[in-house]
């Protein structure tokens, strides 16, 4: 009968029964985990206060018959801010259910838990616009799942574009297109070009530092929106979540 000591964040939960709950784990070293909380509901329950969405913890699981259950938790940040402001809780939503999404079950996924980590800090304990941190999550994000976008060379015809004054942006392309070749993308200034560029040249503790004027911020949601929408098909609950931000 193993227990084993994990340090996981909560990116999900459903609840079942009266005071049980199903929750998603995400472990750096383990990938995905899905386990029950028995009785973490009731008010005088241990597991009360680690079973919220987005608590960062050591989990202490128990696994018998493929089932997963938590025994205790020792937790080391709640990110309660969080729960205080609609926008960032939104957007902490958001970020989770994306990584609900790619993480798969004995699968480490270090890069991504330190994108999630820090963003998650970022969105609780700074003044960063929510909006700023959620830009540079998918940015990072879609660089980790392998969809980073092409931004100095067209997607198509792969010349470099940097000298281009008229360029598009085309998610299904896979990023900046030239004007020469055919695509169903949007026109893109060489300013949020420019901007995604220097957002990815940035590392996961740094992503405070983005400070977006409105203008390039309203340009680059749409982009990003519909390169994660092209990545995980249009049906996925992370991109209906993002749709509700805007
Ligand atoms: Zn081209």
């Amino acid at each position: 009968m193993p227990t084993e000591l994990t340090q996981a964040i909560v990116t999900g939960y459903t609840d079942y029964k009266d005071n049980d709950r199903m929750l998603t784990l995400f472990s750096a070293e383990r990938g995905r985990i899905d386990c029950k909380a028995r009785n973490c509901r009731k008010p005088t329950s241990a597991l009360l206060s680690c079973t919220q969405p987005f608590v960062f913890g050591d989990f202490e699981l128990f696994s018998s018959n493929d089932r997963v259950t938590v025994n205790t938790c020792d937790v080391r940040e709640t990110f309660y801010p969080l729960r205080e402001d609609v926008d960032r809780f939104m957007t902490a939503s958001v970020c989770t259910q994306l990584c609900n999404t790619v993480i798969k079950h004995e699968s480490p996924d270090e890069q991504l838990f330190s994108l999630l980590y820090h963003v998650l800090s970022f969105l609780a304990y700074s003044d960063s616009d929510p909006n700023d941190l959620l830009i540079a999550f998918l940015l990072h994000y879609l660089d980790l799942a392998g969809y980073r976008p092409s931004l100095t060379r067209c997607a198509v015809c792969r010349r470099d574009i940097r000298a281009d004054a008229v360029l598009f942006y085309s998610a299904e392309a896979g990023g900046v297109v030239c004007a020469a070749c055919p695509h169903g993308g949007k026109p893109v200034s060489k300013l949020a070009l420019e901007a995604m560029r220097r957002i990815l040249l940035l590392s996961h503790d740094e992503l405070n530092r983005v400070v977006l004027k409105p203008a390039l911020r309203e340009e680059l949601f749409p982009l990003l929106k519909k390169s994660c929408a092209n990545m995980l098909g249009s049906g996925d609950r992370a991109v209906a979540l993002l749709d509700q931000i805007g």
